[in-house]
């Protein structure tokens, strides 16, 4: 798995941070957590082609988070996509789509399908699920949270205690099938144990430290809004965004692996204030930087550039 960081800045972009987005690349499939104004040329500068995307999920409807869906739609007409595009939003998500197909002098030629999100939203795939939690920010606002499904190991102990011998049906029982073992119906329940664990990310949008997330949030990788630095804590609760430190609070009280920070305001010319104010709390904290590409591999954690 690959997480891209295409943009990581607040609600002015700067000469070097785009408006937010962020690619999560997974079995060739590109999902794209909210998609800001500039979204596709960032892709095109982090060498991620924009037909591979086949979901959007945007947080909620502030600018700097979803504008930048109109050009990519109409870059990805024009060049001849023709696979279904889902774009996933909170309430009047629909009104998006169809505002961006009549803004379009070319024809779109694909299927735009939206979905709307609420709080506990579950989109099941076979290989992963996501979750949608509504946090708090100034408008409704859903925190995106990707799981991976790694299925459900055998448990010795319990294959023991039943007397079954290793061989294809626990394969079967596996794959969620109910077997007959000498004479006994055996269901997968019987034989399986807990859920193994799979790799994790959790996008929080813009949002005031908030607890709505804390199940989610251990050994995974958490990219937290960190607008301000700690001595603006009051101006970042009056604008329903989080400091850095609190960031790191939440990442250090609820176990992260990783902490990203992200939607960094553009009066931070120099980011390592706020990098080194989380990591005093939180040692594993690392400032997000447009075209920075994490690469999660088993329990190693590589950060480097598509800038290169
Ligand atoms: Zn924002
Ligand atoms: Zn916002």
């Amino acid at each position: 798995m690959k997480i891209v960081f295409l943009g990581t800045g607040g609600s002015v972009p700067t000469k070097d941070r785009n408006h937010i987005s962020i690619a999560l690349i997974y079995e060739g499939e590109i999902i794209l957590l909210d998609c800001g104004e500039g979204t596709q040329r960032q892709m095109i500068k982090a060498k991620l082609s924009m037909m591979k995307v086949s979901k959007i999920f945007i947080s909620h409807f502030h600018g700097d988070h979803f504008l930048g869906l109109f050009g990519l739609i109409q870059s990805m007409s024009f060049f001849g996509r023709n696979k279904p595009l889902y774009i996933f939003g909170p309430k009047g998500i629909d009104k998006i789509v169809e505002i961006a197909r009549e803004l379009s002098i070319y024809e779109i030629n694909f299927d735009i399908i939206p979905v709307e999100i609420y709080d506990g939203f579950s989109l099941e795939e076979k290989s992963y699920r996501i979750i949608c939690k509504k946090v708090d920010h100034s408008i409704e606002t859903y925190a995106i949270i990707f799981e991976e499904k790694k299925g459900r190991g055998i448990d010795k102990e319990k294959i023991k205690s039943l007397g079954i011998k290793p061989g294809p049906w626990l394969r079967e029982l596996k794959e969620g099938k109910t077997i007959v073992y000498n004479g006994k119906i055996i269901t997968p329940d019987m034989v399986l144990g807990e859920e193994k664990k799979g790799i994790r990310v959790v996008y929080t949008s813009d949002t005031r430290p908030t607890n709505v997330i804390a199940n989610y949030i251990k050994d995974s990788i958490l990219i937290h809004d960190a607008t301000f630095d700690d001595s603006l804590r009051l101006e970042a609760y009056q604008k329903y965004h989080s400091t850095a430190k609190q960031a790191a609070e939440i990442a250090r009280r609820f176990n992260a692996r990783h902490l990203f920070l992200i939607h960094i305001s553009s009066r931070y010319k120099d980011v390592s204030y706020l990098e080194d104010e989380a990591k005093k709390i939180f040692e594993n904290t690392t400032a997000a930087r447009d075209l920075m590409v994490v690469e999660i591999v088993k329990d190693r954690i590589n950060i480097g550039s598509m800038q290169d």
